[in-house]
């Protein structure tokens, strides 16, 4: 099992990540002309093309990458979409170096792999800007998904990963109260989101629509609080009007709230906690004050947010945590529906149906058998790529007993038929 750990794995010891599951590549780039420098983790691809965004930060790792593409490896499989697992990232700041240079770079060194076993989309510092740079330079629409709607895109800057995780905070909710699990009146519960990017942003403003109560949000900049309820359609609105004079606008940069410093978020009292920053923000040194706010429930919108750790004190404390790649699979379900053509009406009911049943599918299994949902939906992914990898290596006789010893729904089949 791979531990989510914020230390880094060093160079010399990535072959310490390969296991029963993958990596099958991690590549190194580097380019002379603008010196950019990144990374492709293809984890499996037995279940189809690696599907991963790129991260464009100056943090990031060929670790923090590996966990990202382990994590994409699973979302794909638990959310049934013919992809793999794999991800990207370029190291640096977007905001300080030639952003279309380096995409192009970067696009250029792994164009070998793309689209046929690695197929991109945005991610944390990307946009669907960097999606067109990225098809055009590898000379294929199918190269990438998130790009414009001029391209045929269905960009991720319409929230798809926000209305997922909306959907699924929305179905944990009404699940938990139904069987008496959480001491929380779902229309009462004080939430908070951490990070107010792409998805946080959209998580605020359909939970908002559904009625639902955030008190606080942050960024990199600062965090804004109200106890009783923050005014998301505002907030957003003057965001996007700041977008006029500033390119990124952030928190800071709205006038008429009372700021705090970012970190104050992990103080406030609240009964649900999203995560939509970035990786391991939930971790030893956060957790208790997190406890301490009295969260009874985490709902992952960010990708590994919470290390092994962490999530190891919150379960002792009894606070449920819904993972990732259950919950933030919006984005990717979205995805799929612009790689086979679809419209974006197609991608938000698509999502709606898919984060609806997978999310009480698993928190069913999870109440049944008392285990965490982490565990109950890893189990299920790893179920279907491990038939997938029997069915690659041809063990057609192997794969088929398993198909037939488990759930696979056949009437599915003839009712299509
Ligand atoms: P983004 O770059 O649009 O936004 C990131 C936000 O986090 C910004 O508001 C930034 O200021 C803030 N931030 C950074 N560090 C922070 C910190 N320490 N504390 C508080 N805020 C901080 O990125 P995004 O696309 O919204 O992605 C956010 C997370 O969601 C990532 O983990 C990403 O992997 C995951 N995710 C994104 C998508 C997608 O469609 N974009 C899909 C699935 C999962």
């Amino acid at each position: 099992m791979v531990l989510i750990t914020s230390s880094k794995v060093e160079l010399a010891d990535l072959w310490s990540l390969a296991d029963e599951w993958g990596p099958e590549k991690i590549i190194l780039v580097y380019d002379p002309d603008t010196k950019m420098r990144g990374v492709l983790v293809i984890d499996n691809t037995a279940m189809g093309p690696g599907k991963g965004g790129i991260r464009f930060q100056p943090t990031v790792t060929p670790y923090e990458i590996f966990l990202l593409a382990r994590t994409m490896t699973w979302k794909c499989a638990l959310a049934g979409l013919p992809f793999g697992g794999a991800k990207a990232g370029i190291i640096g700041d977007p905001a300080k170096v030639d952003r279309v240079a380096w995409v192009r770079a970067f696009a250029k060194e792994i164009k070998p792999y793309v689209p046929l076993q690695y197929v991109a989309a945005t991610d944390m510092g990307t946009t669907e800007m960097d999606m067109a740079i990225f098809a055009h330079e590898i000379g294929d629409m199918k190269a990438c998904t998130g790009k414009p709607v001029e391209l045929g895109g269905i960009p991720h800057e319409l929230g798809t990963t926000g209305y997922g995780v909306s959907i699924a905070l929305d179905t944990t909710l009404k699940l938990m109260e139904k069987f008496n699990l959480l001491d929380i009146d779902p229309k009462e519960a004080k939430i908070a989101i951490q990070g107010f990017g792409n998805v946080g942003s959209y998580t605020a403003k359909f939970l908002d629509e559904l009625g639902y109560k955030i008190v606080a949000v942050n960024d990199v900049s600062a965090c804004i609080y109200d106890e009783n309820g923050l005014d998301i359609p505002k907030i957003m609105k003057e965001l996007r009007k700041l977008r006029r004079t500033i390119k990124i606008p952030e928190l800071s940069d709205l006038e008429g709230y009372g700021k705090e410093p970012r970190d104050k978020i992990y103080n406030i009292p609240v009964d649900i906690f999203i995560p939509a920053a970035g990786s391991f923000t939930i971790n030893e040194e956060t957790v208790p004050s997190l406890i301490s706010s009295g969260v009874k429930l985490i709902v992952e919108a960010a990708n590994i947010p919470t290390t092994s750790a962490a999530e190891k004190i919150l379960r002792d404390k009894g606070v449920w945590i819904i993972p990732d790649f259950l919950v933030n699979a919006g984005g990717v379900i979205g995805s799929h529906i612009e790689y086979i053509g679809g419209t974006e009406k197609q991608a938000f009911d698509y999502i709606r149906y898919k984060i609806t049943n997978n999310v009480r599918r698993i928190l069913m299994k999870s109440f049944e058998m008392g285990r965490w949902p982490r565990e109950v939906a890893l189990e299920v992914a790893k179920n279907r790529v491990r038939k997938a990898m029997l069915l690659r290596a041809g063990a057609i006789e192997v794969a088929t007993e398993a198909y037939a010893r488990e759930e696979y729904d056949y009437s599915f089949e003839s009712e299509e038929s």
